[in-house]
């Protein structure tokens, strides 16, 4: 197949790529057409272990580098990445359908954040000194060793970096598997890593469904497994993981609440909730999908955001000035259709929106529910599409307990001009990742994660390093050593 997606093969393993042409085909289709773009292989046993054996015999010396030298690499990575931004955008484009509106600016550079930052904190890992009187401890941080990450087809080239880069940092190698869905950026996050001066085998990228997921997470030389995935696959990769006690961080699925008050700037709220449910369609696992809307504002509210919607532009993603892609794929749209027509059958009133868009490819028009109640399927489950939910809410206390009222714990926003009360909600929320007046920032300085089922651990920021790190305690005495006999 001879197309500009196509990659050079389908795996990266030892610092180069690797074809397996016995696995199963992959074919990448781009998500705005239907076309199928670029086809890869499914990891074979074979390949599964080339990429395991040679992360875990380079993974030695890596960790036995400075922390100043394991840096340079991953920012040096940061540049590159930079540089080719426009590149890595258009692939991004053209693995998930997002807009190259977003993609130059949301996705490499992000990646590129998470190199630079972890690249920096590399030479800061240290442990502690304690004095225990004339004896004394310390604590060395030392790497887990072997990493897996296995990505969703949302983000490819930042979940590619945000488990990369802290991984590295900390002294481990990785071996990473993204969605079959989105299999062609990680490819390139490796091919720069290793240009960057990476040593070979640090960094893999091997393609498959969940069944090579699975294989990984149950390698004996796996110590950490780092997923990004639905409820349901994490449940069985925390399972899976467990078998060995191996460490885990796991960002899932959310059904975020999204609280505007009456005291609100209205403006801006109507802003977070279309960044919060439509921004890359909204395929965005932290998405504050129940929009509680208090009553004196809500018809103001849907007044306004209808009218905002009116700047929607559709249409091929790779066009600069279209800034609304399609799903990700025609099993994401019939999801999300299926969602639409339970919100119409369960009596939610439809604002606008409700249909596919009368163009080639896998487009949805951004949808917004309004008189949803917290019993409806649409309020209730993660939709991962343009499907707002709006919901009507009378008091403070009312609305903190129907917020709180689901498994998911991803994130949470509040809009209020009201100080006070924005951090009272804020502390009431059951969720790992807040806002107050805005919705789903994420910059690598901010720690990422979701509580509840939505999650365990955390990504970006000095927290990620606890999650791929261990300390190692030693004693050191310097008095005499009594023993009892
Ligand atoms: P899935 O849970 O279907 O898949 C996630 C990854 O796990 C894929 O690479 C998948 O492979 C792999 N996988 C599937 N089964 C197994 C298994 N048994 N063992 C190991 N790996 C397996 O999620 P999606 O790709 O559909 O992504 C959407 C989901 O991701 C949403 O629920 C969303 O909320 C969540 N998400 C969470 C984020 C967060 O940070 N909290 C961010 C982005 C998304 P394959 O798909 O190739 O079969």
């Amino acid at each position: 197949m001879t197309s500009p997606t196509q990659p050079t093969a389908s795996h990266f393993i030892n610092g180069t790529y690797v074809e397996d042409t016995n696995g199963a085909p992959i074919d990448v289709i781009y998500p705005a057409t239907g076309a199928v773009i670029a086809r890869v292989h499914s990891a074979t046993p074979e390949i599964i272990h080339q990429a395991l054996s040679s992360a875990k015999a380079a993974q030695v010396d890596w960790a036995r580098m400075s922390g100043t030298e394991r840096g340079r690499i991953l920012r040096r990575a940061a540049e590159m990445m930079r540089e080719r931004n426009h590149e890595l955008s258009v692939l991004e484009t053209y693995d998930t359908g997002k807009p190259y509106q977003e993609t130059s600016v949301a996705d490499a550079t992000s990646g590129a954040d998470a190199l630079e930052y972890f690249g920096g904190m590399a030479a800061t890992l240290t442990g502690e000194h304690i004095q225990l009187g004339e004896d004394w401890a310390y604590t060395r941080r030392e790497p887990l060793g072997l990493c897996v990450g296995i990505g969703a087809w949302n983000y490819p080239t930042q979940i590619a970096c945000w488990k990369g880069a802290p991984a590295l940092a900390c002294g481990n190698a990785m071996v990473f598997k993204p969605s079959e869905t989105t299999p062609l950026c990680a490819l390139k996050v490796a091919e720069i890593l290793h240009e960057a001066g990476l040593p070979a085998g640090l960094y893999n990228v091997v393609q498959g469904l969940g069944d090579v997921g699975a294989a990984l997470v149950a390698d004996a030389q796996v110590d950490k497994v780092s997923l990004t995935g639905s409820v349901p696959t994490g449940a069985k990769v925390y399972a899976a993981a467990a078998g060995s006690i191996k460490h885990v961080t796991m960002e899932l699925g959310g059904k975020s609440p999204l609280i505007i008050f009456d005291d609100a700037d209205l403006e801006a709220a109507v802003s977070g909730a279309i960044l919060g449910n439509f921004y890359s369609s909204g395929q965005v696992c932290s998405n504050g999908t129940r929009v509680f809307v208090q009553k004196d504002v809500l018809e103001p509210f849907l007044e306004r955001l209808t009218e905002r919607l009116k700047g929607v532009v559709m249409g091929d993603p790779q066009d600069p000035a279209v800034n609304f892609g399609p799903m990700v794929s025609a099993r994401q749209m019939q999801i999300v259709e299926g969602y639409i027509a339970k919100g119409r059958q369960e009596g939610a009133r439809l604002v606008t929106g409700g249909a596919r868009a009368a163009r080639d490819g896998f487009f949805l028009e951004p949808t917004v529910f309004a008189d949803v109640t917290d019993d409806m399927t649409i309020a209730r489950e993660e939709i991962f599409g343009p499907v707002m939910a709006v919901l009507s809410f009378e008091t403070e206390e009312e609305v903190m307990a129907r917020a709180n009222a689901t498994e998911f714990g991803l994130a949470a926003g509040v809009f209020t001009r009201d100080l006070v009360r924005a951090h009272r909600v804020v502390a009431g929320f059951e969720a790992g990742t807040c806002y107050i007046n805005t919705y789903n920032d994420a910059p690598v300085e901010m720690p990422f994660g979701g509580s509840k089922m939505s999650g365990v651990g955390r990504e970006n920021a000095k927290a990620a390093i606890e999650h791929y790190s261990q300390l190692k305690s030693v004693y050191v005495r310097m008095t005499e050593l009594e023993a009892p006999f």
